[in-house]
């Protein structure tokens, strides 16, 4: 499949457009230290830089788009696991927290997170808005004051029901949640012509995700826009401007494997400045250039969401690794109110080899013999809504020696009983879907062949970051 589609004729509109004169410079490349300048300058080409840069430059701004990651597009994406990784996330998507009990999956690449990401797109719900407003004091955004932008954005990328069958890993999630009674739904997805590969986390071979590469990016090239790739935004010059304004922002060139600095220096000067580089890249940054914080609040309160895992073997076929993934999902678990228990919400992933291997707990010949069921797998997840409760205040970003980010985000009894709770409801359905064995994906590798005896062990379960 990789050979047929290295040889592709699908059309791919970037490098369409850039044969048409779009204004792209990999730092890479650079012989020279370079300087820019325009309206506004924007750090990340995810989904906040993306966005703010097609509005900006329809808005007649001149816009630089700086994105640490390399520019691949649809003619680079092979559906291949071993060259997606290190190429299109944060370190070879083995980004890990400070003491390395969460693995964090990141885009570094042009369109951030959403040219890997898997599609599934919802609003911001109600009840988190609400949260917002009354803990925090958050004015403006609420559902009605968000309505419009939320209808703009779903226009662009094309949010839409997904009314095509669910693959056999949702649909295991569907049928174990309707057997037990449990709410659940059909996800929306951002996609156009979608073919059902399944391959959205390894970047879109056919253009059909609507991400930021193939939507706001190509527009604001289109309208003028520059976009630097390989350049990672360093520092943000504000020491000798007036009124604390910035001046300059201060980039590094990366090699061509995009991750070592070289010694290109890239200057950007503009009037306006947006910091979209993520919930790590963002503080890191601001972290990095000194910024006035006289709350001490820069890379505070960084919330992931953490997700805890249940493997099930079904005696059908599941083949996880093809057909849309997160299609099916339940929040019947998740409308805690706030102040209560850690709520979550429930979905089926992808189901990739190389994902599933660094998952999956164990070594040796307990964890290839569940390898080698991978067609009859079944995975739910669970992600656990955090920053909802006093004892829930997700993570700091802090700088490495290096200068760059790392994550700490220590994980305390609150979490743990949550994540306890979701091991036994993810247990719970994959039994009602028929599993014949279930392991909740856990250090101990412990799996069970009756629902019983995993609510007896799930109890049990020593839950502690390792
Ligand atoms: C595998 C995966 C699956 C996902 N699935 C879903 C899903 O189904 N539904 C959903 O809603 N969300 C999903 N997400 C999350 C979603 O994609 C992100 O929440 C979203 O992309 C965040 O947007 P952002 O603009 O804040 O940051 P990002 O999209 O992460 O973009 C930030 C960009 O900034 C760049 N950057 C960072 N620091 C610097 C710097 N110093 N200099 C230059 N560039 C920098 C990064 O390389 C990156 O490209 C998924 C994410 C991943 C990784």
């Amino acid at each position: 499949m990789a050979e047929v589609l290295r040889v592709s004729r699908l059309p791919d509109p970037f490098r369409a457009g850039q044969r048409s004169g779009w204004k792209v410079i990999d730092a890479s490349t650079l012989t020279d230290d370079r300087s820019f300048e325009a309206d506004v300058a924007i750090v990340g080409t995810g989904a906040g830089g993306g966005t703010a840069a097609e509005i900006l430059s329809d808005a007649g701004l001149s816009v630089v788009m700086i994105e640490e990651g390399p520019l691949a597009t649809s003619s680079d994406f092979h559906m291949r696991e071993a060259e997606a990784y290190p190429q299109l996330y944060q370190e070879s998507a083995s980004r890990k927290t400070k003491d390395k009990a969460i693995n964090i999956l990141q885009g570094r690449c042009v369109g951030g997170g959403t040219t890997v990401n898997w599609t599934s797109s919802f609003r911001t719900p109600e009840a988190t808005l609400d949260y917002w407003r009354n803990a925090f004091g958050l004015e403006g955004f609420g559902v009605a004051d968000l309505a419009p932008w939320f209808e703009r954005m779903e226009r662009r990328v094309n949010v839409a029901p997904w009314t095509v069958a669910p693959n056999e890993n949702n649909d295991a999630l569907r049928r174990g949640a309707q057997a037990l009674g449990l709410g659940f739904g059909t996800i929306r997805r951002n996609v156009k012509g979608c073919w059902n590969i399944g391959y959205c986390g390894m970047g879109c071979p056919t253009n059909a995700k609507q991400s930021m590469l193939v939507t706001t990016i190509p527009a604001a090239l289109a309208r003028g826009a520059t976009l630097l790739t390989r350049t990672r935004a360093w520092k943000l010059e504000h020491a000798n401007a007036r009124n604390g304004q910035i001046s300059a922002l201060e980039c590094i060139g990366l090699d061509a494997r995009g991750t070592d600095p070289t010694s290109r220096r890239i200057t950007v000067r503009a009037k306006t400045f947006i910091a979209a580089g993520g919930a790590i890249g963002t503080p890191a940054l601001l972290l990095r250039s000194e910024v006035p914080d006289p709350h001490g609040v820069v890379g505070k309160r960084t919330f992931l969401h953490p997700t805890v895992v249940s493997a099930a073997l079904m005696p059908e076929r599941i083949d996880g690794f093809a057909g849309a993934p997160q299609t099916i999902y339940s929040d019947h678990f998740l409308d805690v109110a706030p102040g209560g228990p850690i709520g979550y919400k429930l979905e089926a992933p992808p189901i990739h080899p190389v994902l599933a291997a660094i998952t999956l707990p164990g070594q040796g010949e307990a964890h290839a013999r569940w390898m080698r069921e991978l067609a009859h797998m079944q995975v739910v997840i669970a992600l656990l809504r955090d920053g909802f409760h006093a004892d829930s205040p997700g993570g700091s970003v802090a700088l490495r020696d290096d200068g760059t980010p790392v994550l700490d985000y220590p994980l305390n009894d609150y979490f743990w009983e949550g994540a306890r709770r979701a091991f036994a409801t993810m247990a719970e359905i994959q039994f009602a879907a028929g599993a014949t064995t279930v392991m909740p994906v856990h250090a101990s590798g412990a799996s069970f062949n009756r629902w019983l005896d995993a609510r007896e062990a799930i109890a049990a379960l020593a839950l502690a970051p390792l």
